[in-house]
């Protein structure tokens, strides 16, 4: 789950990196003027990338800050409404850095990525000059960057930099973090400061997180979420229903290879009964933007007339498309048929035919 800069920032705190002093509003009227310092940064708090670029870091005093914040409150950031502003004080800024942390997933270690242009043209630093950001990875048990990866990855930086590298990879650790970053790390007259942040938890720790709700999950993927799915959203017209991954995957492939557009991933699981069938095609047409559902099941464990069932008590007014073999297969297409569902016998066909009716 992704997490605001505010919060990030809250955290990053509790491990020693210093960050700016600030408040959040979410009306402009919660702003004292007497407690706002002589300049000011106001930042709309949305989970959006290069807020700068697009308008949502705006340079305020304690004069204009009121508007400022009104003007932010107001308005879309990449299409993003803005509940909250960071406002926080200025910084002098010396000289901007990038620092991120990540899993490299092919050496299962760490990865600290460094640069000491930093900024919001870090894309197109590292695009252009691709050398300017150094890499370490290193052993995940070590409890600290070991220092002469520090020295290595740092190179010129001052070392209150290196020591805030370290910071950051314990918020890294402590946060079970898939991402840490800051961009830019600053240095100032008054010390190396965190001006932005940005932390992304790893779903699977939020309850040892102490987080109870994924706010990234949209409110059906957490309904799947009870039901024990694996469920993702992902925006087209075509509604998505297979047993395994791997079976579900393909499916989504085969959609795309035809042109098509998936709506979800939903992998209802091994020897889903009746009952769970039902849940998953009711799941998958409250999706509004699906106007068909692909049902490819493979009878294993799972028995296609319990599929059959399922499908045919969701009694939803989308058209579902079903391809079911294996295990009782004959009986679950038997009572499809009397009650009109399409049946074709290839998920080649299956997928064909549904992107046909959503073209
Ligand atoms: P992002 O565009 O979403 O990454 O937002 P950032 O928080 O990184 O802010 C964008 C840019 O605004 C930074 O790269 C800085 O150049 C600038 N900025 C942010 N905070 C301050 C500050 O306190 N003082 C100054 N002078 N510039 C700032
Ligand atoms: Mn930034």
């Amino acid at each position: 789950m992704k997490l605001l800069e505010y919060e990030a920032k809250q955290l990053f705190t509790k491990e020693g990196i210093s960050v700016p002093k600030g408040i959040i509003v979410s009306k402009p009227d919660e702003i004292q003027k007497d407690a706002i310092p002589e300049k000011v940064v106001v930042k709309a708090q949305v989970d959006v990338g290069g807020r700068g670029k697009a308008g949502g870091v705006l340079m305020a005093d304690r004069e204009t800050v009121t508007e400022t914040a009104k003007k932010l409150l107001s308005t879309q950031i990449k299409g993003v409404p803005v509940l909250r502003v960071l406002i926080e004080e200025r910084l002098d800024i010396q000289h901007e850095y990038y620092v991120s942390i990540t899993m490299d997933r092919a050496k299962k270690q760490p990865v600290i990525l460094f640069a000491e242009t930093g900024g919001m043209d870090i894309e197109e630093t590292a695009r252009k000059n691709p050398d300017a950001v150094r890499s370490v990875s290193f052993n995940p048990l070590l409890p600290d960057v070991p220092g002469f990866l520090l020295r290595e990855l740092c190179g010129n930086a001052p070392s209150d930099i290196q020591k805030t590298v370290n910071r950051l990879y314990h918020v890294f650790c402590h946060k079970d973090a898939l991402l840490a970053e800051i961009n830019p790390l600053v240095t100032t007259p008054a010390g190396v400061y965190a001006a932005d942040a940005k932390l992304i938890i790893d779903d699977n720790s939020l309850a040892r997180q102490g987080i109870a709700v994924n706010r990234d999950l949209t409110e059906r993927e957490r309904e799947a979420e009870k039901h024990g799915f694996s469920f993702v959203e992902l925006g087209g017209t075509i509604g998505v229903i297979g047993n395994g991954a791997g079976l579900t995957m393909s499916t989504l492939d085969l959609i795309e290879y035809y042109g098509g557009k998936a709506a979800d991933f939903l992998d209802v699981g091994g020897g889903a009964d009746s009952e769970r069938v039902m849940y998953a095609v009711r799941l998958v047409a409250s999706v509004p933007s699906v106007k068909v559902i692909v049902v490819n099941l493979l009878g294993g464990i799972t028995r296609c007339d319990e599929v059959a069932r399922g499908i045919i008590s969701a009694g939803v007014s989308v058209p579902v498309i079903v391809r079911i073999a294996g295990t009782n297969a004959d009986e679950g297409r038997k009572l499809l048929r009397e009650k009109g569902y399409e049946m074709l016998d290839t998920m080649d066909h299956v997928v064909k035919k549904a992107v046909e009716v959503t073209a």
